[in-house]
């Protein structure tokens, strides 16, 4: 599916009237992200001012992008909406599952190999249902949907965190759980909490060896990896003018880190520019004639401190190169002296191991370009590189072009590995070690956006600090972290010192770009005939089944583990090695719930079996009670279910019996994603009931035929002494998800409005 330029045009068509709408109730100037999020109301023009922070408003995106890991669940659960359609534009981009390891002709083809029945089953669900395909190698999601399909005003939601690279080219992209893509795949509302908005004024000009990556990563040390959170992040001023497209994308992708809902910069010539440059004239043309409403109204950049939650301000002539890091992207070092400051005193390994280029954060043509010239540098005045270098382009556009320009031959030239046009390091999928675990302690520098503990090579010792491409380059031919290029010199082959030159670069190709053979898949218009076979002895893929509903008699439950303190979507379904089951419920359902801390004996994975008084598994004993037709309860602590969005978390103990989850309180997203898979997720009205629940007991429920909006819920709590308590339990269930809950999920609630 080519990007829509019909639909981009009825977006703007509606834009107007619903911006101006929108203008008069709230009663004042609007903001760039207001005026998209009011435009992308489910229920048209709107009629209210919502709160920040604090309504939850149903929206309609108008794209839904997936990648290949979480792809899989979503078009499992996509499958069981019977839908013959996706209900707005969808892609998938298969990009996460290809290791770096020999270089992409190579890893390329292992990836085939190794993972082809998940591309195989993609690639026809895909066909079935009216979705672009993006094959193995075409490109990492982000790039491409920036290529693509991002457009200036428009809203986007895809299945990974760095969906908001799209914002800039001026969107909200903002990334869900499978869950939500599949609501909106199959033409429901998506629900947000309106969110709060934090204005970054950008003043002055990026010079010399700054680049846009340093604008984030200054963000990240203001705003911490959590300062971002339920807030749009809105960069305007003389200094986002300044910017190119890809520059902002890759400002906009890193507002993952600081937990952003998403970024996004108003549109302007850079991104005019940019859409020109890829083939998307019409957009251009379109955009160019609702320009007022792609940008916040003039007031508000005037007198932002009014109109924004919190306003930061950078310079952009006085901000220097940084390296964030490590184990954290908010940690910020300048380069040079604080380096070495820093590295001495936390014992940092002062030696450089790689410089890793790409990942969706830094892979532009532009990103590419400038790190050559340093590379170049290199060969001209007769330097050796002292780190390794790795490359992944970040699409098959960038990488075919980059290759015509000569620019990855430089690379070659210095023995760098060109890797697949893919995440390979970025997520971890990077052959570097037979023993991660065992792997010395190390430095690497590179230009992506994550560097948490083993996330790149599976090394904990390894150190990896987060810098701008051209910047990575530098110290990966100095083999130093305190390698200062502003003010260092480095001795060449011939034994004199040298100094590298500031990077130059191209911001588009001279040329334009230029491709062969994208690796899209456009999917045939209709789908019907088309079979998805999936093997049924497959250990990566299963067909799933519609979940039975649980019914308004619950007795006897039992107890399958009170879980103390911290319980997070990664306690309850962990990801590493686990990954390569995301596609398949049974297997990934043995890891439910095992990195819990069992309440009663502050062990993980070392529950009570109530069948048989032995203690085992999480997964193995309830395993047991689904076997003996018996429901089971997990009892949580607070704020059960933070972390990600993952819907496997609430698949998972859907799929082996689990029938309630009561806690002292959710993270909402969880708490959604048990209700859209039927199940009951409640709070204790009393918080202190928690200390009454003990390990052998079992749950009777009294009044779930009754079960209403805004009435509490009574369970009876009967202990191993015979003894009992009746605990009132509180929920936020509406008539809608109290439907979901009857008829055993929101998608079986779908399939039966479908027929
Ligand atoms: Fe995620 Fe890295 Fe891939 Fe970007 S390159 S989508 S951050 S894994």
């Amino acid at each position: 599916m080519a990007f829509d330029i019909d639909m981009i045009k009825k977006v703007y068509a509606n834009m107007t009237e619903r911006v101006d709408a929108a203008r008069d109730i709230v009663g004042k100037p609007l903001t760039l992200s207001e005026k998209i999020l009011y435009s992308h109301l489910w229920d048209g023009r709107p009629t209210k001012a919502f709160t920040r922070g604090k309504d939850y408003v149903d929206f309609a995106p108008d794209r839904v992008a997936c990648q290949d890991a979480t792809a899989q669940m979503a078009l499992l659960q996509f499958m069981q909406a019977g839908k013959p359609k996706v209900a707005v534009p969808t892609t998938v981009h298969c990009d996460h599952l290809i290791q770096a390891k020999d270089g992409a002709a190579t890893d390329l083809k292992n990836a085939n190999n190794t993972s082809s029945e998940v591309f195989n089953f993609l690639e026809s669900v895909s066909n079935k249902y009216g979705i672009g395909f993006w094959k193995p190698g075409a490109g990492i999601i982000h790039q491409v949907v920036l290529e693509n399909y991002a457009f200036p005003g428009g809203m986007m939601i895809g299945t990974d965190s760095h969906t908001v690279n799209a914002g800039g080219l001026g969107m909200v992209a903002i990334g869900v759980g499978g869950a939500d893509a599949v609501d909106v795949m199959a033409g429901m509302a998506w629900e947000l909490k309106f969110p709060k908005l934090i204005g970054v004024r950008l003043t002055g000009k990026l010079s010399g060896w700054t680049a846009p990556k340093d604008v984030i990563l200054k963000v990240a040390e203001i705003l911490t990896v959590k300062g971002g959170t339920g807030a749009i992040v809105e960069y305007f001023g003389p200094g986002a003018l300044s910017m190119s497209c890809t520059g902002k994308g890759t400002i906009c992708n890193m507002g993952a880190e600081i937990g952003a809902t998403t970024s996004t910069f108003g549109y302007d010539d850079s991104m005019e520019r940019y859409l020109r440059a890829t083939d998307r004239e019409d957009v251009a043309d379109a955009a160019n004639k609702i320009k007022d409403y792609l940008t916040a109204d003039a007031e508000v950049y005037e007198n932002p401190e009014q109109y924004f939650d919190q306003v930061i301000d950078i310079n952009l002539s006085e901000l220097g190169p940084l390296l964030n890091g490590p184990f954290t992207p908010d940690l910020s070092t300048t380069v040079g002296k604080e380096m070495t400051e820093k590295a001495q005193a936390n014992d940092w390994p002062m030696q450089v191991e790689w410089g890793l280029i790409g990942s969706c954060t830094n892979s532009s043509y532009e990103d590419l370009s400038r790190a050559s010239s340093i590379a170049q540098q290199a060969l001209d005045k007769g330097l050796k590189t002292k780190a390794e270098f790795g490359i992944n382009p970040g699409s098959e556009q960038v990488r075919y072009t980059a290759e015509r320009d000569g620019i990855l031959q430089v690379f070659e030239k210095l023995d760098a590995k060109i890797f697949t046009n893919a995440c390979g390091p970025c997520i971890g999928q990077w052959a570097r070690y037979s023993d991660p675990k065992n792997a010395p302690k190390n430095s690497i520098v590179h230009s992506f956006n994550r560097n948490f503990a083993k996330r790149a090579d599976g090394n904990p010792n390894t150190h990896a600090f987060v810098a701008s491409p051209e910047i990575t380059a530098a110290i990966a031919i100095a083999g130093r972290l305190d390698f200062n290029p502003m003010t260092d010199t480095l001795i060449n082959e011939n034994g004199e010192e040298v100094m590298l030159d500031e990077p130059t670069g191209w911001e588009l190709p001279p040329k334009g770009f230029e491709v062969k053979e994208n690796g899209y898949l456009e999917p045939v218009e209709d789908g019907s005939g088309v079979e998805i076979s999936v093997n049924p002895t497959s250990e990566r893929l299963q067909l799933l089944t519609p979940f039975e509903p649980i019914g308004d008699s619950i007795k006897g439950a039992k107890l399958l583990i009170k879980a103390f303190g911290k319980c997070t979507t990664d306690h309850i379904s962990m990801a590493g090695p686990w990954l390569r089951f995301r596609g398949h419920l049974d297997n990934i359902a043995n890891n439910t719930l095992i990195g819990a801390v069992n309440a009663f004996n502050k062990k993980t994975n070392f529950v009570k079996n109530q069948l048989t008084g032995e203690y085992g598994g999480v997964p193995d004993t309830q395993r047991d009670y689904k076997k003996a037709g018996v429901w089971s309860v997990v009892v949580g602590d607070h704020n059960y279910g933070e972390g990600s969005s993952r819907e496997h978390a609430a698949m998972q103990p859907r799929h082996l019996g689990v029938a309630a989850v009561i806690v002292k309180s959710f993270a909402r997203i969880h708490e959604t994603n048990l209700k859209k898979q039927g199940m009951l997720g409640l709070t204790f009205a009393n918080e202190a009931d928690y200390d009454l629940i003990q390990e052998d007991d079992t749950f009777n429920f009294l009044d779930l035929h009754e079960f209403a909006p805004d009435k509490q819920l009574n369970v009876e709590v009967v202990h191993a002494d015979g003894s009992k308590d009746v605990i009132a339990l509180n929920h936020t269930y509406n008539n809608a998800q109290i439907e979901w809950y009857k008829e055993g999920s929101a998608l079986n609630l779908i399939k039966k409005q479908n027929a």
